[in-house]
């Protein structure tokens, strides 16, 4: 299966404006950012779709919440965020490597599009 653009990213082939990497995940700048804060968190294990994700997976998953949280403190954003994972077509997934969308820094709206 060929490497998704995340991949490339973890593996230093494409460059991103990196903000965090750990052992489990990176984060960096989305590069057609919908807020002036947005930040993608990925797990450097290739889960595909949360829907995909199994009960192996759940440590992952939750150290992606907690870094977001964390990058959101570190980028000041105490007026508040939003975490998105989008999943399949219906959800508008278009990379099939498991990400958390960080969104701040301006009011967001509700319901989503
Ligand atoms: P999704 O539509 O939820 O799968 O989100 C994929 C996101 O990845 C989109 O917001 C894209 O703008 C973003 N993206 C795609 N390629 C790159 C890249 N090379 N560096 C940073 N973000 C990217």
């Amino acid at each position: 299966m060929p490497k998704t653009i995340f991949q490339k990213i973890i593996d230093r082939e494409i460059p991103a404006k990196i903000v965090h990497e750990d052992e489990h995940c990176i984060a960096f700048h989305d590069v057609q950012p919908e807020a002036p804060v947005h930040v993608l968190v990925v797990p450097k294990k290739l889960i595909a779709r949360v829907g995909e994700a199994t009960t192996q997976d759940e440590a992952t998953l939750g150290h992606l919440l907690l870094t977001a949280g964390n990058i959101a403190r570190e980028l000041n954003l105490d007026a508040g965020f939003r975490l998105v994972i989008n999943n399949g077509p219906h959800g508008g997934e278009s990379v099939p490597h498991l990400h958390v969308h960080l969104l701040g820094g301006r009011q967001l709206t509700w319901p989503s599009g």
